[in-house]
């Protein structure tokens, strides 16, 4: 059985649970604390996973502890990582809109997202005064639970906690540095992918019981209702086990870690004309099996207290 792990609570506060429906959340601590188990931080907890599980599911048979999920903030569900490492280019139509004609990458390009940007799935996203090119992309994100490296394909699905949305997303004139020349002295991705909120995660954690290899998941977007990126995981150059390999031969990939594989085509740039994100606008991005996030854009300069997008159970899928 999937089990859907979530956080919520204030940002920066944040207590990891399990939902037992789509309406109600099971808090792991009084599950987990009186075994003497990590309870508090979801990065712990995944690294005994395999003895917190039948733990988890035995709460979950019984009805104490309860939380409303409509009466709280859902965070990221990692809120945390130790790092967030994120694919380039690993839809060749995406890529082709970025690149051009250039040779398809031969190993999977990495980059870093700051763990600042992490935010949870129904978080306002700020667009800061640098940018005037703002985008989404949405992307399969993978959470590790097991640590290693040097993993061999054959072995990366073992090393998964399971999966969740995320939207890495992107100021492109800032990625594209002074003078927008795009030369590679120039480019800027960590700063371009790093502002606060350039990375909703969730609005759950998807153990990978049902989703055993990952594909093929579909992946939507849309911008103000508006369809935008419609694209399928089995599109990836380069597929989860590859990533995963890939990734652990250059750094040890270690529990909570999270990896951003690649966004299909149809990102506000290479519409005709671009169409970037501005404030007000309304995202949301869904995952075959992994529920859907909505963002409401918002100025940072004018944040004072707006609401964010409602998270009524009602308006879920
Ligand atoms: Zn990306």
């Amino acid at each position: 059985m999937t089990m859907r792990i979530v956080s919520f609570g204030g940002p920066g506060g944040e207590q990891p649970g399990v939902l037992v429906d789509d309406h109600t959340i099971l808090p792991l601590a009084p599950v987990l604390a009186p075994f003497g188990l990590p309870a508090t931080d979801i990065t712990q907890i995944l690294a005994v996973w395999p003895t917190a599980r039948p733990l988890v599911a035995a709460a979950l048979a019984d009805p104490e502890h309860r939380i409303a999920r409509a009466a709280v903030r859902l965070g990221p569900p990692v809120p945390r990582p130790g790092k967030v490492i994120a694919v380039g280019f690993n839809y060749p139509v995406h890529s082709h809109a970025v690149l051009g004609d250039v040779p398809a990458p031969t190993e999977p390009v990495l980059f870093l997202k700051l763990p600042g940007s992490v935010c949870g799935p129904y978080d306002p996203l700020i667009r800061p005064p640098e940018t005037a090119a703002l985008d989404y992309e949405l992307e399969l994100a993978v959470v590790i639970g097991r640590a290693g490296r040097r993993i061999a394909p054959g072995d990366a699905l073992d090393h998964v906690a399971g999966y969740m949305i995320a939207n890495d997303v992107t100021a492109r004139d800032v990625v594209l540095g002074a003078g927008g020349t795009g030369s590679p002295l120039q480019m800027q991705l960590l700063r371009g992918k790093g502002f606060p909120s350039f990375c909703p995660t969730g609005p759950w954690l998807a153990t990978p019981d049902e989703l055993p290899d990952a594909e093929p998941l579909r992946l939507r977007l849309s911008v103000n209702g508006q369809a935008r990126q419609d694209g399928w995981t089995s599109d990836m150059l380069f597929d989860v086990p590859a990533l995963i390999s890939s990734v652990s031969a250059t750094t040890d990939l270690l529990p909570g870690d999270v990896i951003l594989t690649g966004t299909p085509s149809g990102c506000g740039f290479a519409l005709d004309p671009p169409a970037y994100l501005t404030d007000g606008d309304e995202i949301a991005g869904s995952i075959t099996g992994l529920g859907e996030m909505r963002q409401r854009v918002m100025d940072e300069r004018a944040v004072v207290r707006r609401p964010a997008v409602p998270t009524t159970p009602q308006e879920l899928p």
